[in-house]
């Protein structure tokens, strides 16, 4: 910055920013690593044009001067996984070709009188965006390795070059060993619009693997699923001004949910309590009116003793746990299994429950509807009943059985297990049965712990106990979710006419049968889901990293670990693939070949990631990462494709209903070669082409064994030509237009405008969990098809289900929720290693960011409790050595009395290269297969797109912690 101020040099506004970027960034950072060392100069690029030569400026202050004057004002918005806060409507404010800031647009509608608006939107890594993209890490052009894989050294080269080299591969892979060994890490950065199509249609039309990340990260929200039968589903965010008692168990809203943190703040003036349930005093727990402490891994014992309280108190709602869960059915004593009318008649319905009516004894238990007319389901039925083999058993309810569990979670005894003082136990399950409208706010925690299911489940309970479902302002809530549903079509489209015909005739004979069994909208969509995902479209992430990446080696000693299990988990793997519980693409033992990582980040992402390296890269034939910046895992890469990063590109993407207005964004300039994602799979897909057509492939065989056209594959791709290379804005606006539950929106004024409110859940997986309207005028309370419409749960029973009976839940001793110590993954180590998302990055997308380093440490850093910190003789500031049987790392140590003492935290997405050695901390996390998490077969439990596969978790991690 001196040099810019001292002297009458000749500085344009580009190379202001990256000297100044450059300068006090990447040197600051050590992003040696990141800047790519180039041999040899670039053949001539394909477009994008380069930018023309903007005026010069004599110093910096002619340049500040002009802030505030531009060329144009574009609405954009960040296409990141910025998830339970995501969109928010930004003005990206360009000059000279180069984008020089952005601005909140601020202007959504109130949606009633009287409930807060959305305004304004936005969250500090927004606001710096502008400065991002011109950071060093960004990617110019298309690289190629020029050394080993991860040794940094790169060629620059043409995207021609790349294109047609990384199709040489598929092709080769393709004709040689099979499609499906072409593997897609769509990462988190999946858009449903431009982004997505491209992709989407690519690995369709080649048959290949795409990835489904969702449960590998920690979203599969397990526990959720397995209760009712769907994860999705989530209310808006205006919706918690009409709560009474809003409770963030294990979530940090004000780091996580910045853009709707006002809500809750907002429904305190309401006369809302705010109540937090965490391990640590968080940002959130600074704002709440009761503050609960809990040990990492006590959440369920915790859940537990308040349902203990609620039943002896009998604060309890009968009414609505007779109608809408499964607490009335009758189990087998002699089995613990349902009793089934299969029992009590010979070839009768497996999946027919029933429960007891005080007057007609033994009733199957209603599955079209909720609604119960005379019936009077009994909660605490105990009597003997006839099989139809003439075998007399005793039966009892779900509720008894719960009863009786739960007698040993008073909360004295919980106390033990989940370290909350007894008094406060009985407090909150007090409020719990005060509450007009008790909700939850939502969070991912749980999905990242071995027996986190067992909590979510027991969440749930707590909030079923209370009747909290289906009025305003309340209810326990699932994962968030709201998409427009005009992608399948879109994809669909790519298929040649006779084909596509015949697909979807199936589809609708298929749906046909299934409404006559009495299936609702929902459970057809999820059973298409099953069904498409048995077959390949997409495969289980976490699975896949298991075993073709040898993560599973990392689970090796896990019988020392988990206590509770008596066989070793690769026995019940086996078991589950050749049940098919679950599923994996490409099988076993056909090794994956050509690789891609699409805005994504694998090596930063996966848990126990050096494993990844050792066992999946060798057999990879070529890896490529296509992103806007450089990743842990583009310096693992054969070769590193630039992308238009979220300015760059026209675009629009999903939201969640917590904020249901979907974005949209206008490309506003072009960086170097970077090129949009749909630009770069048409592209590829024309290249595809091409490198078959020169060696006579016309057709491929699929991994049903069935012959697929590859001779015009881009004319597939691209719809006869209709969708070019460069047709990103006809691609978005084609979804819009084939979306069903964006009535009236025109993709023209959408884009101008930047958000448009959806106008009803839509035909898709991904929202229409919801189960309720979206009206112009309200806000969104979930589960209202359920509880106000007696619409049944895409569950076995039809009910929110609190009993589980497949086999290994069986095994396991997990039919109903039961706390289960963590196991001690990575060795008996007496620290807890936990995480969450931080308030500074959205994933890795910020991490090594000047501006967000400047607000914390400027490097990773652990926080650790006063009481860990003193007798290890570790200070604030230090750097210490974490390490467990699997492996060690560095980190700066942030001492905080905010920590509770044996845990402590690592705010998540640090890049390897950001530590020590590039030594990440995820290289000690052992992430061990949970086994009920292969359980299948059952109705609900069957996996599907986003939910109910297997998970990898991190918040059961031991280590130990020493001075470095
Ligand atoms: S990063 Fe996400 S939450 Fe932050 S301003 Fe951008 S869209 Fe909003």
């Amino acid at each position: 910055m001196d040099r810019v101020m001292s002297g009458p040099i000749h500085l344009d506004r580009r190379s202001f920013l990256q000297a100044a970027l450059a300068g006090s960034a990447g040197l600051a950072l050590g992003l040696s690593a990141l800047s790519c060392r180039e041999s040899e100069p670039s053949e001539p690029a394909l477009g994008p044009q380069r930018i023309p030569a903007p005026p010069e400026y004599g110093d910096w202050r002619d340049v500040y001067r002009e802030r505030w004057q531009w060329d144009k004002v574009v609405r954009s918005s960040h296409w990141v996984n910025c998830w339970y806060q995501a969109h928010c409507a930004w003005n990206v404010y360009v000059k000279d070709g180069l984008v020089w800031r952005e601005e909140q647009s601020a202007d959504y509608p109130q949606i009633r009188p009287d409930v807060p608006d959305f305004n304004p939107r936005g969250c500090q890594k927004g606001a710096c965006f502008s400065e991002r993209m011109y950071d060093p890490a960004r990617i110019r052009h298309p690289l190629k390795r020029a050394g080993e894989r991860g040794s940094g050294k790169w060629k620059r080269i043409s995207w021609e070059q790349a294109l047609s080299e990384i199709a040489e591969s598929m092709v080769t892979t393709i004709d040689e060993e099979g499609s499906d060994r072409i593997i897609w890490d769509q990462g988190p950065g999946i858009s449903m619009g431009a982004q997505t199509a491209g992709n989407a249609r690519l690995s369709v039309l080649l048959d290949s693997t795409s990835l489904d990340m969702n449960t590998e990260i920690g979203d599969g929200h397990r526990g959720v699923g397995e209760t009712f039968g769907k994860i999705l589903f989530e209310r808006s965010a205006d919706d918690y001004f009409f709560s009474d008692m809003i409770v963030c168990w294990g979530s940090n809203p004000y780091y996580t949910q910045i853009p709707n943190a006002h809500f809750l703040t907002e429904a305190r003036y309401n006369g809302a309590q705010i109540v937090c349930i965490t391990p640590d005093f968080n940002a959130s727990s600074v704002h709440a009116d009761l503050w609960v402490p809990v040990k990492p891994g006590g959440d369920a014992a915790l859940g537990l003793a308040i349902c203990q309280v609620l039943i002896e108190e009998d604060m309890i709602d009968r009414e609505f746990i007779a109608e809408q869960t499964d607490l009335p059915f009758l189990v087998r004593e002699d089995t613990g299994l349902f009793l089934r009318d299969s029992d009590l008649h010979e070839g009768g319905d497996e999946d027919e429950l029933y429960f007891h009516d005080a007057q007609r004894g033994a009733v199957k238990a209603p599955r079209r509807t909720l609604e119960l007319g005379d019936l009077r389901p009994e909660l605490e039925a105990d009597t003997e009943i006839t099989l139809h083999d003439g075998k007399r058993v005793r039966v009892r309810t779900v509720f008894s059985r719960l009863k009786d569990l739960i007698a040993a979670y008073t909360p004295e005894e919980a106390s033990s297990l989940c370290g909350t003082p007894p008094p406060m136990i009985r407090e909150l399950a007090q409020r719990f049965g005060r509450a007009k409208a008790a909700c939850m706010v939502t969070s991912s925690n749980f999905g990242k712990a071995y027996h986190g299911n067992l909590t979510e489940r027991t969440q749930a309970l707590v909030y079923a106990l209370t009747g909290n479902y289906g009025k305003k302002g309340s209810g326990f809530v699932g994962f968030p979710f709201l998409t427009h549903d005009g992608i399948e079509k879109f994809i669909l489209e790519s298929f040649a006419f006779p084909i596509r015909t015949v697909i979807s005739a199936m589809g609708k004979f298929e749906e046909t049968r299934l409404r006559l069994a009495g299936f609702t909208d929902e459970m057809i969509l999820y059973e298409q889901s099953r069904n498409a995902f048995a077959m390949g479209m997409r495969t289980s992430g976490a699975l896949f990293w298991y075993i073709h990446g040898g993560l599973i080696e990392a689970s090796e000693k896990l019988q020392e670990w988990d206590p509770y299990l008596d066989r070793p988990i690769k026995e019940v793997l086996e078991e589950s693939l050749e049940k098919n519980w679950q599923y994996i693409w490409p099988k076993p033992g056909n090794d994956p070949r050509v690789m891609f990582s699409l805005v994504s980040n694998p090596l930063r992402r996966i848990r126990g990631y050096p494993l990844i390296l050792e066992h999946l890269w060798p057999k990879l034939r070529t890896m490529v990462t296509i992103d806007w910046r450089m990743t842990s895992t583009g310096l693992w890469s054969d070769y590193v494709l630039p992308a238009a990063a979220w300015y760059e590109r026209t675009e629009h993407k999903w939201v969640t209903p917590l904020m249901p207005f979907i974005h949209a964004g206008e490309k506003a300039t072009s960086f170097e070669e970077a090129k949009s994602d749909w630009e770069i799979m048409s592209r590829l897909a024309e290249a595809v082409d091409k490198e078959a057509a020169a060696r006579g492939i016309k057709s491929f065989k699929d991994r049903t064994g069935n012959e697929r056209p590859l001779e015009g594959l881009y004319d597939a791709f691209s719809s006869g030509g209709e969708y070019g290379h460069g047709d990103d804005d006809k691609v978005a606006g084609a979804l819009i237009e084939r979306a069903s539950n964006l009535e009236g929106v025109e993709w023209e004024e959408l884009k101008k405008k930047g958000w448009a409110r959806f106008t009803s859940l839509g035909n898709t997986i991904g929202s229409i969990g919801t189960a309720a309207d979206i009206t112009p005028d309200d806000t969104i309370t979930p589960l209202t098809h359920h509880v106000n419409d007696k619409q049944p749960y895409p569950t076995l029973s039809r009910r929110i289900q609190f009993y589980l009976d497949q086999e290994l839940y069986v095994e396991m001793g997990e039919q109903l929720p039961v706390h289960k110590e963590p196991p001690t993954a990575g060795g008996d180590y007496p620290l807890i290693l936990t995480g969450g998302h931080t308030r500074w990055s959205i994933h890795s997308a910020w991490r090594d960011d000047k501006l967000m380093l400047q607000l914390q440490r400027g490097e990773p850093a652990m926080w650790m409790s006063v009481e860990d910190a003193e007798p290890r003789g570790i200070s604030d500031g230090d750097r210490a050595k974490v390490f467990n049987d699997l492996d060690s790392f560095e980190i700066l140590v942030k001492v905080a009395p905010a920590v509770r003492p044996g845990e402590v935290i690592i705010y998540h997405a640090w890049d390897n290269f950001q530590f020590k050695d590039q030594k990440g901390f995820q290289n000690l996390i052992a992430s061990p297969l949970n086994p009920v998490e292969l359980a299948g077969g059952q109705f609900h439990l069957r996996p599907m797109d986003i939910s109910m596969q297997p998970s990898h978790t991190d918040r059961d991690t031991r280590v130990d912690v020493a001075l470095a």
